[in-house]
């Protein structure tokens, strides 16, 4: 791992185990009549995002209005997804710490509970990239930012293009917007984790499989 200068991990199936926009939708929905269509219609449109059928962008658009999410629910968000972390993530906090540095995450997630979630790990919040939300007056969020560039299309590739972080960078992640950035030349090289979810559209783009971070470390 010390050839890379810069290493870029995804976040959603990456270091935790979920995808949480799914898991805000459950918080969020959690007395609604439709629930159980809505998480499914959110969960699919994640899928239609990760697997490169549906933009990003429009599948981010898609989304929050589903979600039904208000201030109040990322509290009780982010300690659901502190229970939730990738396993081998924590069996390995002490190397994710001595390298905090050089090690960003670059998500389509969002910043109010990313950084909630991963600062008492080590991880930098000045190297945390993510959207926003926007909230009305009375607390519901009502859209991603969409100035922000993770919120549009091949997002991840536009914001690396504009840190133009040291090289060579690695990306670690489990969905195609990770591959975009391989794909785009803003990283070196593309690692999946299949830790959590296993894409094959996405596994057989990767330069390498990591069952688990212990693979990358070890
Ligand atoms: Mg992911």
């Amino acid at each position: 791992m010390q050839e890379f200068a810069t290493i870029i991990i995804d976040f959603d199936s990456t270091l935790v185990q979920v995808e949480s926009l799914e898991d805000l939708a459950d918080i969020a929905l959690a007395n609604a009549d439709d629930r159980l269509e809505r998480v499914q219609s959110i969960a699919d449109l994640t899928n239609q995002a990760m697997t490169g059928t549906m933009g990003f962008d429009e599948a981010l658009a898609r989304r929050i209005p589903l979600l039904g999410a208000r201030r109040e629910h990322l509290t009780e968000l982010v300690e659901v997804l502190k229970q939730k972390y990738t396993p081998s993530l924590l069996r390995n906090t002490a190397w994710f710490r001595a390298n905090s540095e050089r090690l960003y995450v670059v998500s389509g997630g969002f910043r109010e509970f990313i950084v909630p979630v991963m600062e008492p790990l080590g991880f930098k919040p000045e190297n945390i990239f993510a959207n926003t939300f926007i909230f009305d007056d009375a607390g519901n969020i009502t859209a991603a930012d969409t100035a922000n560039f993770l919120s549009q299309d091949d997002g991840k590739t536009k914001l690396l293009r504009h840190l133009n972080l040291p090289k060579p960078r690695l990306i670690i992640g489990d969905g195609f917007s990770d591959y975009q950035l391989r794909a785009s030349g803003e990283c070196e090289a593309f690692y999946v984790l299949t830790e959590n979810i296993n894409r094959s559209e996405v596994v057989k783009r990767a330069d390498r499989v990591l069952a688990s971070f212990d693979e990358l470390l070890g």
